[in-house]
């Protein structure tokens, strides 16, 4: 079965990068596996929301998004929001999740700086998932001698094909997701502590996602590994 593995930092993260695409490839008959780095817990302005709820309704949304795209799986590594660091014990959580699921296509973060055309800051959480991925990918999961640990327990490294990355200042993939845009607000929606019930996600699909000819369009930095 092709598989695919969606790398995000928060929980949304993945829906409004590659919500469509990933809907599209679960339709198509792919596996399409998800992983969320961080916990959502600086994910409100609500002064009195206590910590654990937020995190537990994160999870929780996150888990129903992934259900309206039909995913494979997901896995929340739990990580604290707005605090993820590059460490090893992050890269080996994302080498462990590519050993396991074997992708021929990888979706994250493009770990750049800015965004948006040089208008934004991407978030160092962004960054930091986009980079651990791209690390991930290549070395880690291809080298027997990255983790051994993990080769010990019986996963075998991985060489993973093509990268999308989503939020690149400079695209050069264009997916149609005309046909599926309706998923992707659904599982926006989804994400209901995000998007208080006044908020028109499909008026702002239409703003974000819809181009001059009238089609919606997800676009991404496609790298296809030549080795
Ligand atoms: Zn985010």
């Amino acid at each position: 079965m092709p598989t695919a593995l969606v790398i995000a930092a928060h929980p949304d993260d993945g829906e409004f990068g590659c919500g469509g695409y990933a809907a599209m490839l679960a339709d198509a008959g792919w596996a399409v596996h998800w992983v969320v780095t961080t916990n959502g817990a600086k994910g409100t302005e609500d002064r009195a929301m206590p910590r654990e709820r937020l995190i537990a309704m994160r999870r929780e949304e996150q888990f129903e998004a992934c259900r309206r795209l039909g995913a494979a799986s997901l896995r929340m590594l739990g990580y604290e929001d707005g605090e993820l660091n590059y460490s090893r014990e992050l890269v080996g959580a994302l080498v462990r999740a590519i050993r396991e699921t074997r992708p021929g296509l990888v979706l994250t973060h493009d770990p750049t700086d800015f965004i948006i055309r040089d208008s934004f800051i991407n978030h160092v959480d962004h960054r930091v998932t986009g980079a651990a991925a791209l690390d991930a990918v290549y070395p880690a999961a291809r080298d027997h001698l990255n983790f051994p640990e993990q080769v010990a327990e019986g996963l075998e490294p991985w060489k993973v094909g093509e990268l999308l990355l989503w939020n690149s200042n400079t695209p050069n993939f264009e997916v149609d997701i005309s046909a599926v845009v309706e998923r992707k607000v659904r599982a926006l929606e989804a994400h209901a502590s995000q998007f208080g019930p006044g908020a028109d996600l499909a008026a702002f699909a239409r703003e974000r996602w819809r181009s001059e000819d009238g089609r919606y369009v997800e676009r991404f930095r496609r790298v296809v590994l030549a080795f």
